[in-house]
């Protein structure tokens, strides 16, 4: 059970549901649901951030909405047609968190040792492009590298989460490419400058193409995960790996800073960052998630 954001012919965007390898129009679905249930001023449901906003994003509800539609008509007709254009699975996230250094041997080939605590830092909505979507290699930005990673959604507000809480605030999952201009982030750690910027250029966050919810994923923290640049295996771990895991960061997080629905944690990359030129076309893979398919440009 997979959920995603999808462009129409006429450029509205709508949501999607790939359930058993059919592609449902899930706004569609949810109207006739409206319907059979009288839920006349129930929102459209039109991005998977409302879904999640509403408490609705999860297998149970879902179903429930499949279910009831296809007792009363055929569904096979409320399809998505192929090509799908996807649009980015959460389209306004208040915030981007990434978690820095949380392998080992990624930790160690950027020349660090691990942290005590997690370290994180931001990525701006403004840098997301969806599955398809090109990476634009800006001017002068020297080496530009990929870091496939798991991406965590939030399901709920909260604050000072508890770790054995922690999943009851996760919607689900996605992937997310945390694209880093490494020559322009070394130089500002050299001068103790935020790296914020090598982070943040428009594109430097490819993410989706889908959303998975949480149930419908066996073990967040043992899915392989891996990253191809022109078919060719650069990343290949395992989430089992992360030196910190999900409920550690949510937790950690949420000493800090309020967490809220749609909020996304990129949980850090593993081994095996190289540099992209234009041309590339990378793809992404996180087992039971989906992948995450761009190309390169200038
Ligand atoms: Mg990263």
């Amino acid at each position: 059970m997979k959920l995603f954001s999808y462009f129409t012919k006429d450029r509205h965007v709508r949501l999607g549901l790939e359930l058993d390898g059919k592609n449902y129009n899930f706004t569609q679905l949810w109207e006739f649901y409206k319907d059979i249930k009288g839920l006349h001023q129930a929102p459209q449901l039109m991005f998977a951030q409302l879904m999640v906003e509403m408490g609705f994003f999860n297998m149970s509800d879902i179903n429930e909405v499949v279910n009831t539609v296809s007792e009363l008509r055929k569904i096979e007709d409320i399809c998505v047609p192929d090509p799908i254009e996807y649009d980015v699975p959460i389209s306004r996230p208040q915030k981007i968190l990434c978690i820095g250094r949380n392998y080992v041997k990624h930790a160690q080939e950027t020349g660090h040792d691990p942290t005590e605590e997690p370290i994180f830092f931001a990525k701006m909505p403004s840098a997301m492009i969806p599955h398809e979507g090109s990476i634009i290699i800006p001017q002068n930005a020297g080496r530009v590298d990929h870091e496939i990673e798991l991406g965590v959604v939030i399901s709920q507000q909260g604050r000072f989460i508890p770790e054995d809480r922690a999943y009851e605030y996760v919607a689900g999952y996605t992937v997310v490419n945390d694209i880093t201009a490494r020559e322009m982030q070394k130089a500002d750690l050299a001068n103790q400058h935020p790296w914020l910027r090598s982070k943040n250029f428009d594109t430097f966050c490819p993410i989706g193409p889908f959303l998975v919810p949480h149930g419908a994923v066996p073990d967040p923290q043992n899915l392989n995960l891996s990253l191809k640049v022109n078919g060719e295996v650069r990343q290949q771990s395992n989430t089992s790996k992360m030196i910190f895991k999900i409920p550690e960061l949510i937790s950690y997080i949420s000493r800090f800073m309020t967490l809220y629905p749609g909020d996304i944690i990129a949980t850090g990359t593993p081994e095996g960052i190289s540099p992209l030129k234009p041309g590339d076309v990378v793809e992404g893979e996180v087992e039971h998630i989906g992948k995450l398919m761009n190309y390169v440009t200038t």
